[in-house]
């Protein structure tokens, strides 16, 4: 058995029939854990790189089957004014590797929040979803930050690769160059996200001053190959005023791409913030309506930068 058989990774989520990250039919790899705390983040649940109990509070009888299981005393009980609640120090979690809490729950209250994949069995699952992709289709591993899972993420695409699988990723840059790298030969198509071009912004909505994610946006224009797609995920009222998207329109040419995918951001994650024990950060966000949408795309052509609008991607 090859070394890169015996290695694998964590992830949260596998989802077959994508159609909008990449050409085709595609299934999409959520790889567990982000260096970035974007605020309007859809995905809470992948955001800490360990696998971690999600916990549904209507479900839970306080039977304290879970607080029995645990062997790390990770878990509380917590009495407010309200219901009580189970509440648990996650950061504990980190060294679990039984999830007995999980186990031990019988009434759907707790669920486990990513798990160890090893390669084989992840690649076993892409080739049965294979058969339903029809003449184009691939892979897109998203997340999470799939680069911060280097040696996973490029012995994956490596194998997918070479098996004549098309491979994609989307990523938001807040890593090493050395965790990219190693990557790129195994790749057809790169989604890179832009947040704001403004450090001090930038900071606030993703508590990353965002520099090492421009200069990687530059090194991957300069050396990748493959399609390069910059993402927009579009806020607003935070990163949607004529100056950013001039400056985001600048960067993008300068780089000698052309490309960029506006993702209006949306309250579907929210419920989700809640089980892993987070709180949601932007509860009061209007969504964007559909005539300023058109607006910011129409004003990102006029500025010479080819602007698709949300799922209403030709790829
Ligand atoms: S995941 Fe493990 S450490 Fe965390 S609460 Fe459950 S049993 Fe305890
Ligand atoms: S075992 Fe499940 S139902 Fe019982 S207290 Fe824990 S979370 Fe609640």
């Amino acid at each position: 058995m090859e070394q890169s058989e015996l290695t694998g990774g964590y992830i949260f989520d596998i989802q077959g029939f994508s159609v909008h990250d990449g050409p085709g039919c595609r299934t999409l790899i959520f790889f567990k854990g982000c260096p970035l705390r974007c605020l309007w983040c859809s995905n809470p649940e992948g955001i800490r790189p360990y696998p971690e109990p999600l916990y549904k509070e209507s479900k839970c009888l306080f039977d304290l089957y879970c607080l029995q299981a645990c062997h790390h005393q990770a878990i509380s009980v917590h009495v407010g004014q309200d219901n009580p609640r189970i509440d648990f120090e996650r950061e504990k979690c980190r060294k679990c590797n039984t999830y007995d809490c999980v186990k031990a729950c019988l009434t759907g209250a707790l669920g486990q929040g990513g798990y160890f994949i090893s390669l084989t069995d992840l690649y076993a699952r892409i080739e049965r979803d294979r058969l339903y992709w029809g003449q184009q289709g691939g892979i897109t591993l998203t997340g999470g930050e799939p680069f911060a899972q280097p040696e996973f993420a490029a012995n994956l695409l490596k194998r997918c690769y070479n098996a004549l699988i098309h491979t994609a990723v989307e990523t938001c840059g807040e890593v090493p160059w050395e965790n990219i790298e190693p990557s790129l030969k195994w790749l057809d198509w790169i989604f890179f996200d832009l947040k704001h071009m403004d450090e001090a912004a930038h900071k606030h909505l993703t508590s990353s001053s965002g520099h090492r994610i421009l200069e990687n946006a530059r090194r991957l224009a300069d050396s990748f190959e493959g399609r390069m797609v910059f993402r927009f995920p579009l806020v607003p009222g935070l990163n949607d005023s004529d100056e950013n998207i001039r400056a985001t329109a600048g960067f993008i040419l300068s780089t000698g791409r052309t490309e960029l995918n506006i993702l209006p951001v949306h309250h579907l994650g929210r419920e989700k913030y809640l089980l892993s024990g987070q709180s949601y950060k932007l509860p009061g966000l209007e969504m964007t309506a559909r005539d300023q949408l058109i607006t910011i795309q129409n004003r990102f052509t006029e500025l010479g930068v080819k602007c698709y609008l949300g799922s209403e991607t030709p790829f």
